[in-house]
């Protein structure tokens, strides 16, 4: 476990000033959109959309309720909060150009401690190919708050919204689902006992895929990339944060559409489904409520079966019904069971 060390070297926010901070922690911002006229330094950044659609997605973390710095690396979570937004750009079938972030930050923070923060979101504005175009720094009182507002570009009328699922359509997702979940569960076991014996290390092996898809998600972009050199256009999309019971409702609802989801389809990793078990928890409930997959998840006509079958980055999970036949899963027993959302819900866990 971490404390939030205090690095040998602690440079005081307040010794550098606002403006001070602002320009070193963005002194390594490159631009790498020809859509970004005009980035960091001026009253607003200036975005060229060359005749395309432009999609806007904004998402806040607020520290104790969405991360905890005892276990999150600072590092990670800068690439975290950049990949959950750029998550929902792609969840509308667009292309993330630029983000602006906003932080605030109390004198607890060390400027070194905002650096390691910084290279994460560099890293992911790297490997997404997006541009830091903006945002505000302010202080708090004690807490981390991170602010990310991300942009997107897509043809005309090519984006996907939650409304379009049509009976028969089938029900795709990305990857596996319900790992994220287990690996903040396994997080939260090990830094209750640091907190008991602070001389207990804990032991990863074997654990690190969980741990990875909890605290550096990625978001699905080659699932984006494939459907537009297939030239498929699904129904329906939404990425998954809160569950895929959850989500799936979400499509239901805004379709006005029932739906068919297969529990033996269900993607599960292994170490999902060896950590379910040490934790008693079903790895199926995993997979319906565990938050923070960042997965995608569509529907898709019948008509492109033959193409959507071959892919390898993804599954389908069911299938679009009439709404009259509810929101359903078909157990390994060949039982029907409703689905409903219990996903994970910061409001409510407060
Ligand atoms: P303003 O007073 O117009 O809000 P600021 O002084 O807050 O401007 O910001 C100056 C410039 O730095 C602006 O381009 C702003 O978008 C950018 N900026 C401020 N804070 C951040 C940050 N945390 N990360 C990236 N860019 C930032
Ligand atoms: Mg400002």
């Amino acid at each position: 476990m971490q404390k939030l060390k205090d690095m040998e070297q602690r440079t005081e926010i307040s010794s550098m000033g606002e403006f001070g901070l602002i320009d070193h922690l963005t002194r390594h911002n490159e631009i790498r959109n020809a859509s970004t006229l005009l980035s960091i330094g001026d009253d607003g950044a200036v975005i060229d959309t060359f005749g395309k659609q432009i999609v806007v997605s904004t998402d806040m973390l607020v520290e104790g309720v969405h991360f905890d710095l005892m276990y999150t690396p600072l590092k990670h979570l800068g690439y975290k909060s950049v990949t959950v937004n750029l998550s929902d750009i792609y969840a509308m079938n667009a292309e993330p150009t630029q983000i602006t972030l906003s932080i605030a930050v109390s004198n607890r923070f060390s400027v070194e401690a905002l650096d390691e923060f910084y290279e994460g979101v560099n890293l992911a504005c790297e490997r997404y190919g997006v541009d830091l175009v903006g945002g505000d720094t302010t202080s708090s009182q004690k807490g981390f708050v991170i602010s990310v507002t991300a942009i997107g570009e897509v043809e005309e009328g090519k984006f996907v919204t939650r409304s379009g699922a049509k009976e028969n359509d089938l029900i795709c997702v990305t990857g596996d689902l319900g790992a994220s979940y287990m690996g903040l569960l396994l997080m939260e076991r090990e830094k209750q006992i640091y907190l008991e014996n602070p001389k207990i290390q804990p032991n990863f092996e074997n654990q690190t895929y969980i741990i990875e898809r909890f605290l550096k998600p990625e978001a699905k972009r080659k699932m984006i990339a494939w459907l537009k050199e297939n030239k498929l256009q699904p129904t329906s999309m939404i990425d998954i944060s809160d569950g895929l019971s959850s989500e799936i409702l979400h499509i239901c609802k805004q379709s006005q559409v029932g739906c068919i989801l297969y529990e033996e389809k269900l993607p599960i990793h292994e170490e999902t489904r060896a950590a379910a078990a040490t934790f008693g928890i079903a790895s199926t409930t995993c997979a319906l409520n565990g938050g923070e997959d960042y997965e995608l998840l569509f529907t898709i006509s019948q008509h492109d079966f033959e193409k959507v079958k071959e892919c390898e980055l993804l599954n389908i999970i069911g299938h679009i019904t009439k709404p009259d036949e509810g929101k359903v899963l078909i157990t390994n027993g060949d039982k029907r069971v409703e689905l409903s959302a219990q996903g994970w819900n910061p409001i409510k866990n407060v």
